[in-house]
């Protein structure tokens, strides 16, 4: 990782702490029980291993394999920022078939099953990410490699990607006013969630 994806990080996992302060607060405040502090530990738990699994993934999947690809591909991406846009959709085009599927085969439901496993639905549980998902996730990027974007580019769009879905599939009044809310996988998560869903029953 380069030095502003250490920012970018830092930045990112702030902000969430803000934000499940902030709710914490709020709940408590109100007298809900919306946190468990054993629940929440196993959120922080696994988030902090997918970070680390993640980094070793990435390195060998998503670098080494998609630049490899995005190198004898069709090398078509001009250096313009509408071939961002292009890339935010096509990264969420790519995350949406990785998590539809993560509901309909089982090799994949038994990585993804631990994102859904809280009973509690507060900020932290977003968090609750699978340690392996790195692992299976980069050959829905493929596409995109073989046109030009680089392997760098998708990991960061792929990021912020995650950083969104964080607050689209929280389960609050704030997620219908995020960008997030208005992309493919939105839709699909918010009927989907917490369940499997085999296509041969
Ligand atoms: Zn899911």
């Amino acid at each position: 990782m380069k030095p502003e994806d250490w920012i970018i990080v830092g930045v990112a996992f702030s902000t969430f702490a803000v934000f499940i302060l902030a709710e914490w607060l709020v709940w408590r405040w109100r007298g809900v029980r919306k946190y468990d502090a054993k629940d929440s530990l196993a959120n922080y738990s696994l988030v902090a291993m997918q970070f680390w699994l993640g980094v070793a993934g990435k390195a060998l999947f998503i670098v080494t394999a998609l630049d490899w690809i995005q190198q004898r591909g069709l090398q078509l991406v001009p250096e313009t920022w509408w071939a961002g846009v292009i890339l935010f959709f096509g990264v969420d085009l790519g995350y949406y078939w990785f998590h539809r599927l993560s509901h309909r085969v089982r090799f994949l439901w038994a990585i993804h099953e631990s994102h859904h496993s809280s009973e509690l639905m507060n900020f932290s549980v977003a968090l609750r990410q699978p340690p392996l998902e790195p692992w299976v996730d980069w050959p829905f990027f493929i596409a995109l490699a073989w046109v030009g974007f680089s392997a760098h580019a998708i990991l960061t769009m792929y990021a912020f990607n995650l950083f969104l879905s964080v607050f689209r599939s929280h389960g609050t009044d704030w997620q219908t006013a995020t960008l997030g809310g208005m992309v493919a996988e939105h839709a699909f998560a918010s009927q989907s969630a917490s369940r499997y869903e085999p296509r041969i029953h």
